[in-house]
């Protein structure tokens, strides 16, 4: 069998440093925020090239506070994909402003530039661009149609640690950059967690406290916040695999060039990595008309896969309120239909990648000859 994901090996391979880094946070009892938290986000606000990072509880919460910290609230609008996870709709909902939806470009699944100025109204706060799967949107076109309009660009880079665009690492090249470290991201804590990272002193001063129910200082609380600190386990875990992720990611980059080579003339899509970008492959998605089969026929070879995402926000029920219907984002609607992930963790290895590869093959032919047949 051939895992979609491997959490296990990856622990095992630095079981001795997690295990010192729990019994550290344990024996001296600093479990929510302290030291250890406080040197993950200066340690990982250095590794994104952003000036601070703000630990906080999940990826979520880095979307909700990054809005909040923006000043978007009640009657605001925020632009983004629909094409993406349904955390980055939920956060603008959560401000009570109302998310705007533009369609992918149909190659990088990422925010289309050209479309955004139309969806631009007076009530127009911010733009969320989305670095699906590990690929960067594409930055500069977003940011120029920003400044135009005086709008906040907050990052949704919850897929995309260590990607980078034009050389320039994701998360703080917005205004602020929000990432999750849900355990199978590629920065993963053992727990939830997220952070923001940002360059404005205003925003991070804003966040800490509404992180930690608005305190401007203990029982002060000059905000009404929340409760969305970061644990000192996950921020002492998250100090550990910080120093791997960039073995990790050479491995993921490796892993995606092995496929892209054996999957090539297969009759499925392969992923595109622009010039601009450092991908990253969070997800490895293939494209196919027959979809559905093929993941059968890989499911029938013991591979297992993913979908990322079956059924875009636009259509979802929790959001019909928005009043969209099929037909609004076509490119969203065939991607969803038509994506495939492959497993895709830095532990995979060659024999497994060539495994999946050529089931994909047989799978992908075998569907080309049934349909022939039909049509014949
Ligand atoms: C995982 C994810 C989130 C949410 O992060 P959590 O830590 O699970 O709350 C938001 N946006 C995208 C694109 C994600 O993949």
């Amino acid at each position: 069998m051939v895992p979609f994901v491997d959490l296990k090996a990856q622990y095992h391979a630095i079981k001795t440093e997690i295990d010192a880094a729990i019994g550290h946070i344990l024996e001296n009892a600093q479990f929510v925020l302290g030291p250890e938290v406080a040197a993950f986000e200066s340690e990982f606000a250095h590794y994104t090239g952003g000036a601070h990072a703000i630990g906080l509880n999940s990826g979520t919460s880095a979307l909700h506070l990054a809005m909040l910290a923006a000043g978007i609230g009640p009657g605001d609008e925020a632009i983004t994909i629909p094409f993406t996870f349904v955390a980055t709709i939920a956060a603008i909902g959560y401000t009570g402003a109302k998310p705007v939806f533009v369609d992918i470009d149909p190659v990088t699944f990422t925010m289309d530039p050209s479309r955004i100025e139309a969806a631009i109204t007076p009530r127009t706060k911010a733009i969320v661009p989305v670095h699906l799967y590990g690929q960067p949107a594409d930055l500069d076109p977003i940011l120029e149609v920003a400044r135009r309009h005086s709008l906040i660009v907050i990052e949704d880079a919850a897929q995309a640690h260590g990607a980078e665009y034009k050389g320039r690492r994701v998360g703080s090249i917005g205004d602020l950059g929000c990432f999750s470290f849900y355990p199978g991201k590629n920065l993963g804590a053992y727990g939830e967690g997220g952070a923001i990272v940002t360059n404005n002193p205003e925003f991070v001063r804003t966040i800490r406290m509404l992180r930690d129910w608005g305190a401007e200082k203990k029982y002060l609380h000059v905000l009404k916040g929340y409760n969305y600190r970061l644990e000192g386990i996950q921020g002492a875990i998250l100090r550990v695999k910080l120093r791997y992720l960039e073995a990790w990611t050479e491995a993921r980059r490796a892993h995606a060039a092995r496929y892209n080579q054996l999957l090539a003339g297969s009759g499925v899509g392969t992923p595109q990595a622009m010039a601009y970008a450092r991908h990253v492959y969070h997800v490895y998605a293939v494209r196919s008309k027959h979809r559905e089969s093929l993941q059968k026929a890989l499911q029938g070879r013991e591979v297992e896969t993913g979908i990322h995402y079956p059924i875009p926000v636009h259509l979802l029920p929790a959001w019909s309120e928005l009043g969209h219907r099929r037909g609004d984002f076509p490119h969203s609607e065939q991607a969803a239909d038509e994506v495939l992930s492959l497993p895709m963790f830095p532990e995979l290895t060659t024999a497994q990648i060539d495994t999946v590869a050529e089931a994909v093959r047989t799978g992908a032919s075998t569907l080309e000859d049934a349909l022939a047949a039909k049509r014949a």
